[in-house]
């Protein structure tokens, strides 16, 4: 572990889906190459890790502005980001993360209450949560693309999460794996763990304003139970 603060003694936790509760952003990386490639546009697969946490709708515009192409209509967005969803539906991509729910069951055991909140709009992985980490989410405490306007790298999802539970910003931590989503969370005023669970370096995520980071999920759930133990002395 590598650190930048002290953490408090935590009340909730706000907990980002892919990359964190999924392995799925190998197969996220895919349907969106392919679905952006079917528009004409190529771009190699680390830019869509990069740019990771922002909602479907913010990913094509960006992508379309760094080509140079006008950003298309609302209409022809939704489009693109059913299309997307299809292709990674296609690719089967439901693989747990390694390590996750041991780590669900470490914020259970030391009585903080978890919020998922996700740049996500991807039913086929959010509707499978409650059934995925059984007991690990209340059905109410979700907060997804259609629960805000700006989306990470912008405080707002986390922001909602926050009023969702009730709690300050002191007494909430943010489990996150992507630089957007480590921002968000400390734009949010939350201890932010960054898991470096991908293709992109653990100092990455100490640079986006991770309080700490891990160098995998199984590492973070091994430590995760010591570290609520002593933030509660
Ligand atoms: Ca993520």
């Amino acid at each position: 572990m590598k650190t930048n603060g002290l953490i408090r003694c935590p009340k909730g936790a706000l907990i980002d889906m892919d990359g964190v509760l999924y392995d799925s952003m190998p197969c996220h990386a895919l349907a969106w190459q392919t679905m952006m490639r079917e528009e004409g546009l190529e771009f190699p697969q680390e830019e869509f890790f990069r740019m990771e946490g922002m909602t479907g709708s913010a990913t094509i515009s960006a992508l379309f502005a760094r080509a140079g192409r006008e950003v298309p209509p609302e209409e022809e967005i939704r489009r693109m980001y059913a299309r997307k969803s299809e292709l990674f539906t296609s690719l089967g991509a439901r693989v747990l993360m390694p390590g996750a729910d041991r780590m669900l069951k470490a914020l259970e055991d030391a009585g903080v209450e978890r919020v998922l909140v996700t740049g996500s709009g991807q039913r086929s992985l959010i509707d499978s949560i409650l059934a995925d980490y059984p007991g690990a989410f209340l059905p109410g405490n979700m907060i997804t693309s259609k629960d805000y306007a700006r989306g990470k790298p912008d405080p707002e999802p986390y922001l909602k999460g926050l009023s969702l539970l009730g709690l300050a910003a002191r007494e909430v931590v943010v489990i996150e794996n992507a630089p957007l989503g480590v921002q968000a969370g400390h734009a949010a005023g939350c201890f932010t763990f960054g898991i470096s669970t991908g293709h992109l370096p653990p100092d990455e995520l100490l640079e986006s304003g991770a309080d700490a980071v891990f160098s995998s999920m199984p590492e973070f759930a091994d430590a995760l139970p010591e570290i609520l133990r002593n933030a509660r002395n």
